[in-house]
């Protein structure tokens, strides 16, 4: 069968004929890194020609080098099943109705969990399947828009997505959710925040970093939580809502604009920066933390605006930083920048020159704060003024990836800079915001109390 070394060619795809093995063979390998005992996986299309990737027992996946196998041992073989069973999603008229978008991302997807095969689960019947809570919370309808890995996402996905929005809202619906690879979840967060303005209902962007196939998944959680927010929140704006503390006690709402990915591989990885989460959310109830938020309300009126200008860039300054990296930008035609400085905001002595001519060209320039807390402040060195005095503008604590899509989207509607210049420092989703809370720093990024216990435990 074609199928039999799906993805493997050449001296991968010789190694398994030449051990009589094929995808879906449960295989003990004999390498010179040990033995490994698992199922032989399919691989995509592009991957290379050097390794046989194999699902582990413990439900890892390792990729051999074919030079490092001595000995491939065939100890049963099984097809992998593709399909999820699929149970019909009930329809309850007294209860809200949900729409699911799905962009992909580890939540758009399942695994199987004999064989490793990664099914996408996106139609209502297959969530159904797999997360019956679903059917006591709400009446779920999806639509796959994309099926991308989220660096993938960009300002087209960004667009549709929005639009995609804007004609449920106008349908009528209840609320939204987001299915979106976790990675760039905040970049499309912020852009959403500016692309759909007014939303009348919630709109709440989910993922799962751990895939459906392993114990610790929190895909199913992340999907209840998401879904009770959109059908039942008060809270009608662009959110994030994922595991709030590392255990799965409770999610929390992020606001759109402010929420950050934070830690690679921890389920706990959202964090709200700059300001406290929206809300808590677990299986009973939501509860929000904040008071002042964009209600709910019974309209089917939202503003789409999906103007963005690309030529737009983000410079994450380091220590040594040449000048042909900015020049490079002015050359290439870049209409905005934003510069991710340390500290306050600063950027070496010989940048200076370069930022001074892509100032005079027009190019927008604005600067961020790669301290992420905390707010850009010009005034308090001379370097700082003499930057200014270019023409750099201090973002306040906009996040540099939200000023990133924020200036993507004002240079989409004007290259007035002036009026550029009062867009981006006019908040329009509680990108910028006055003050910091009290302890907000100290409470969400340590863990106040976990950090406290950590210290008393430590110090006995
Ligand atoms: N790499 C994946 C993505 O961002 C990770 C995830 O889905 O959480 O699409």
């Amino acid at each position: 069968m074609a199928d039999d070394y799906k993805g493997y060619r050449g001296k991968a795809k010789d190694t398994l004929i030449e051990h009589k093995v094929r995808v879906w063979s449960d295989v003990v390998i004999d390498s010179t890194r040990g033995e490994f005992i698992g199922i032989i996986l399919p691989r995509s299309e592009t991957a290379d020609d050097k390794h046989i990737v194999v699902k582990l027992r413990t439900g890892y996946n390792v990729g051999l080098a074919v030079d490092t196998i001595k000995r491939i041992k065939e100890m049963s073989y099984k097809e992998a099943i593709y399909k999820i069973p699929e149970k019909e999603f009930p329809y309850d008229p007294k209860k809200p109705n949900v729409k699911l978008l799905g962009t992909g991302g580890t939540i758009a997807s399942r695994l199987d969990y004999r064989t490793g095969a990664v099914i996408p689960a996106f139609s209502p019947g297959e969530l159904y399947g797999s997360v019956p809570e679903l059917a006591d919370i709400c009446n779920l309808n999806t639509e796959k828009l994309y099926g991308v890995f989220s660096e993938n996402m960009g300002p087209d996905q960004w667009r549709g997505t929005a639009e995609a929005i804007g004609k449920e809202i106008k349908k009528g619906i209840d609320g939204i959710v987001i299915g979106h690879g976790t990675d760039t979840m905040h970049h499309t967060a912020a852009i959403l925040s500016f692309m759909v303005q007014n939303s009348p209902v919630p709109i709440v962007m989910v993922g799962s970093q751990r895939s459906s196939d392993r114990p610790s998944s929190d895909a199913a959680l992340n999907l209840m939580h998401a879904t009770k927010t959109a059908a039942e929140s008060d809270i009608a704006e662009v959110m994030v809502c994922m595991f709030g503390p590392t255990s799965d006690e409770y999610g929390l709402l992020h606001r759109g604009t402010r929420v950050r990915k934070m830690h690679s591989s921890y389920r706990s990885t959202f964090r709200t920066i700059g300001d406290i989460p929206l809300a808590l959310v677990d299986n009973d109830k939501i509860t929000p933390l904040k008071t002042d938020y964009n209600h709910r309300r019974k309209d089917k009126k939202v503003t789409i605006n999906t103007a963005f200008e690309e030529k737009v860039s983000i410079v994450y300054y380091y220590p040594n930083m040449k000048p042909d990296i900015i020049e490079s930008l002015i050359d290439h035609d870049y209409k905005g920048i934003i510069i991710a400085g340390t500290g306050l905001g600063h950027v070496n002595k010989p940048l200076y020159e370069p930022i001074k001519r892509a100032c005079k060209k027009g190019i927008a320039v604005y600067m961020t704060v790669q301290t992420l807390w905390g707010y850009v402040q010009m005034y308090v060195y001379d370097t700082g003024r003499d930057l200014m005095d270019m023409g750099i503008v201090p973002a306040a604590n906009m996040l540099p990836e939200v000023a990133y899509v924020k200036l993507g989207w004002v240079l989409g509607q004007t290259k007035n800079l002036e009026k550029v210049k009062k867009m981006m420092l006019t908040p329009i989703a509680g990108e910028i915001t006055t003050r910091e809370p009290y302890d907000g720093y100290l409470i969400y990024q340590g863990g106040l109390p976990e950090i406290t216990e950590f210290l008393k435990k430590h110090n006995r």
